[in-house]
């Protein structure tokens, strides 16, 4: 663990420090994995150092498996960090240590009033209209007022005039008067630290410089402040970090985002909705911050362009088919051989990985995620007799199986087994016959495919080989 001092040093030397900081109660939602990616993307822009912390102090509700799939879509999405996590619930003693340091140096007091006699309190609040706040009755008491060996918890001695204003990158200037905030409990009767302690002594130890979170955390920073500042005071090294409260995310509807619009964890944009992770990253990236109009940004141009200036104040929407879109884009550049592993682990059984990287070029062209790639690549896996839909059944009626058998015996002949052959042929036929093409290609596509959409028709019988492709012809021809 960083020491006060490596702060200090930090402070000094001007490197960027960030960490994301979820707490695993839940999956990497897509909420998280933005933060994550601004916080990533600014320590790289800036060459510093990204930081993972995981906030674990409710022993509750935080779970292993939560722990897991954080560690696993981050990793997925690609964002490294420059020391393993750390976890805050190891830390207690280190908090609980800062919390006697402010009680020794008169910034904190030791507060023994019981839970029922709070409850008083605020049952009184409530019935005069009051904010609900701790009074502040044991801030002035002496201790020895106390009976013996009665519990207690330490507060904050927060300022109770005067204002503060965070320079919030992203808010711009935002002021809270300092009445509005009490003495709240920086350690429990048992104890053990609270959450807004444990926070702001984690950032400290860590280095952190920047601090970029959601902003339903803005109101926070006027609470952790006060323990920055006096512990600056009491041993110096602890400077106010820099905040950035980013927007949170709605649905396209304009509701806060829940799970009803997408907000799943990563695993499921990539195992249910076969999204790649540079699109996602990408997707990501482009949902609240903006370089000009540019929708197709690569990480390589995101660490180059990113930083805060360029995120914006509003809440922004999720749009699926924004992500579907740049999906796609991301599937034609995506390297074959990669998608075809990809694609065959969702096939399962029976998928060959060799066929699936030849035939990627023309089964990637039009889709927009993996499951489309999965659903056209199935034909080549298809074993005869061939299911047919229903349309592809209707387009082998008439004169279709005739027609394929005088296809059957053209394409028999025809030993250059490519595209450019495989058309010459079809078209000479075609011809012959006195038909368009489209006549004979499409009972060709229904039974090569069993389907009425399929790659080019060529493409198809090179992919299938002469004589997959000449069996299943022969399968439906008169
Ligand atoms: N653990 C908090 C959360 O998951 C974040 C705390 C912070 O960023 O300061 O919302």
């Amino acid at each position: 663990m960083a020491s006060e001092s490596s702060s200090a040093h930090t402070a000094r030397t001007g490197e960027v420090v960030t960490r994301f900081a979820p707490s695993p109660t839940g999956f990497l939602h897509i909420g998280g994995a933005r933060t994550a990616l601004f916080n990533w993307l600014y320590a790289r822009h800036h060459g510093g150092r990204a930081l993972l912390r995981i906030e674990d102090t409710d022993r509750k509700r935080s779970t292993q498996e939560a722990i897991d799939a954080i560690i696993e879509g981050l990793d997925w999405l690609g964002l490294d960090y420059d020391a393993p996590p750390i976890f805050q619930s190891d830390r207690a003693e280190r908090h609980a240590e800062v919390a006697w340091t402010l009680l020794k140096a008169g910034y904190a007091y030791k507060c023994f009033a019981t839970p029922e006699e709070l409850e008083r309190m605020r049952e009184e609040q409530r019935a005069q209209k009051k904010p609900l706040r701790y009074d502040g009755r044991w801030r002035d008491r002496d201790p020895s007022e106390a009976p013996e060996g009665a519990p207690f918890t330490i507060r904050l001695k927060t300022p109770d005039t005067g204002e503060v204003t965070i320079h919030d990158r992203v808010q711009g200037p935002v002021t809270v008067k300092n009445e509005e905030i009490d003495d709240y409990i920086i350690l429990r009767a048992d104890g053990t630290p609270t959450y807004m302690l444990a926070v702001v002594v984690d950032d400290h130890d860590m280095g952190v410089t920047h601090i970029i979170r959601g902003d339903d955390h803005l109101n926070n920073a006027f609470r952790q402040l006060p323990i920055i500042r006096a512990m600056n005071a009491i041993e110096g090294g602890w400077p106010d970090p820099v905040y950035a409260h980013i927007p949170l995310i709605h649905g396209s509807d304009g509701a806060k985002l829940s799970k009803r619009h997408g907000a799943l964890g990563v695993e499921a944009y990539r195992d249910e909705f076969g999204i790649l992770p540079e699109a996602l990253f990408n997707y990501l990236l482009r949902l609240g911050w903006g370089h000009g109009d540019r929708e197709e940004i690569t990480r390589e141009e995101a660490i180059t362009l990113f930083d805060l200036n360029g995120v914006g104040k509003s809440p922004s929407r999720f749009d699926m088919k924004k992500l579907e879109n740049l999906n796609g884009h991301y599937l034609r550049e995506a390297d074959d051989a990669r998608l075809a592993a990809l694609v065959a682990a969702r096939i399962g059984e029976g998928a060959d990985e060799a066929l699936l990287t030849r035939a990627m070029p023309v089964l990637k062209v039009r889709a927009k995620n993996l499951n489309e790639v999965a659903d056209g690549a199935a034909f080549l896996f298809a074993k005869r007799p061939l299911a047919m839909t229903e349309k592809a059944a209707q387009l082998l009626e008439g004169d279709a199986r005739t027609i394929l058998r005088s296809i059957c015996n053209a394409l028999a002949a025809q030993n250059d087994w490519t595209s450019d052959a495989l058309e010459a042929t079809t078209k000479a036929l075609a011809e012959e016959l006195g038909l368009g093409l489209g006549k004979l290609a499409q009972p060709m596509r229904a039974a090569l495919t069993g389907t009425t959409t399929s790659p080019g028709i060529f493409d198809v019988l090179v992919l299938l080989g002469r004589d997959e492709a000449l069996a299943r012809l022969e399968a439906q021809a008169a």
